[in-house]
């Protein structure tokens, strides 16, 4: 079974280019170029020395003792949130701008939801020394204010996009209309590997570092290159693609993908495309989507951003297809407990997408003792206003507990 990308874009029945005319000369000179100058000294290079010197790479895997414990396994986190930005993002925008130079593109477009993948493209911009404009839903721009003045701050043109449900699928949208209208000097840096072949597959080995890494870390820290289980949370697929890239043909190596289920599958408030959704085209590639019957794209709903995208990269939507992958869903509730754990239990504050992932750990079987990592993709430091509502939920339990001892004692007494 071949997981990767064929010559024609295809992962299985999934991926492909369906685009507009006007974009046909873009994608085609990325497709044509792109694998050979990822392979040329001087990008690979490069790319390194900026991995290393600038994003803080390699990203620790650390052992965590006490989930360990509580699991039975020897679990360890590979941490994507200690990296510039704080989360993931920054390893396929650090490869984009380089690409966008090597190609000669002058100008670079983004689409963001929550705005991490906004401010990791304004960063890289930034740095290049390039114009840089981020198409970003009204209703986000309203509720991730943080992000959008870092954007500004960095120097990026930020423009809230007031179609549909004023998220990210409407950003993309509207990322893409612009493109189709500017395509000359523009690059379009995409956050995650959906989109038009070559863009599931360049995102992916951009990200791919994650698993490469990983191989050398366990090796040396448990004296062998497999782990029995890998756990990622997946919205797009960028953090998970990256962390199974390198054991995809591993087939000892059991690969776990976990959905944002919002309010619950039943409930229709769902984020979780292979639960809910069936194939189509979206954003460009032939794919899992949650649609109606009559190919109406269903808003998708999740308490993380990042996570709140109603369809899911070719790729990931082939390793559900052939079950390379078991692909589990986490509701709102599950990942903010699971955010209270690992904090309380290690000192790190995760961001709510890879809590979702830690929200699996109750339900997957694992043997005793098995290695088990779980890619932390970012930091929660984003996701404060909706851990501090938790916390507020939490003191008022615990004072209703209180009380209730207190009037019981007086009771008997
Ligand atoms: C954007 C984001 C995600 C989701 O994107 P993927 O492409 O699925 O990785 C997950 N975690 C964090 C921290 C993010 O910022």
């Amino acid at each position: 079974m071949d997981y990767f990308v064929n010559k024609k874009g295809y992962y299985g029945k999934f991926g492909g280019a369906y685009i507009p005319e006007m974009l046909y000369p873009n994608v085609k000179e990325l497709e044509e170029n792109y694998l050979k100058i990822m392979e040329s000294e001087a990008f690979k290079n490069e790319f390194a020395s900026l991995l290393k010197n600038y994003v803080g790479r390699p990203s620790p895997l650390y052992y965590s003792e006490r989930l360990s414990g509580k699991y039975g396994v020897k679990l360890y986190l590979k941490r994507e949130d200690l990296n510039h930005t704080g989360s993931h993002k920054i390893n396929n925008t650090i490869g984009q701008i380089l690409m966008a130079r090597f190609l000669g593109k002058k100008r670079i477009i983004a689409e963001t939801g929550a705005g991490q993948h906004g401010v990791a493209t304004a960063t890289v911009c930034a740095r290049e020394g390039v114009e840089c404009v981020v198409f970003m839903g009204a209703t986000d721009v309203a509720r991730q204010k943080p992000n959008v003045e870092k954007m500004e701050m960095l120097g990026a043109t930020v423009i809230p996009v007031e179609s549909g449900n004023k998220t990210l699928k409407d950003a993309t949208n509207d990322a893409i209309r612009h493109w189709i209208s500017h395509p000359d000097e523009t690059h379009y840096i995409i956050g995650s590997v959906v989109g038009p072949h070559p863009y599931p597959d360049m995102v992916a080995r951009f990200q791919s570092v994650i698993s490469k890494e990983m191989r050398s870390q366990l090796n040396k820290q448990t004296g062998s290159p497999l782990p029995d289980k890998i756990i990622a949370c997946v919205g797009g697929g960028s953090n998970a693609a990256g962390a199974f890239y390198h054991y995809l043909n591993e087939n000892k190596v059991e690969l776990i993908a976990v959905e944002a289920d919002g309010l619950g599958l039943e409930t229709g408030h769902t984020a979780a495309t292979t639960a809910a959704g069936t194939p189509g085209i979206i954003h460009g590639s032939m794919t899992l989507l949650m649609q109606t019957g009559d190919g109406q794209i269903i808003e998708p709903y999740s308490i993380s951003a990042g996570l709140d995208y109603p369809g899911i990269g070719p790729l990931h939507a082939h390793l559900f297809d052939v079950n390379r992958a078991g692909f589990y869903r986490a509701t709102d509730q599950e990942a903010l407990d699971a955010a209270f754990e690992l904090t309380r239990l290690e000192g790190i504050i995760p961001a709510l997408e890879s809590a979702h992932a830690l929200a699996a750990l109750p339900k997957i079987k694992f043997g005793k003792g098995e290695v088990v990592v779980v890619n932390i993709s970012g930091r929660g430091d984003k996701d404060m206003e909706a851990y501090r509502k938790h916390l507020l939920a939490e003191k008022r339990m615990k004072f209703k507990k209180e009380r209730f001892k207190y009037l019981f004692w007086k009771f008997i007494k």
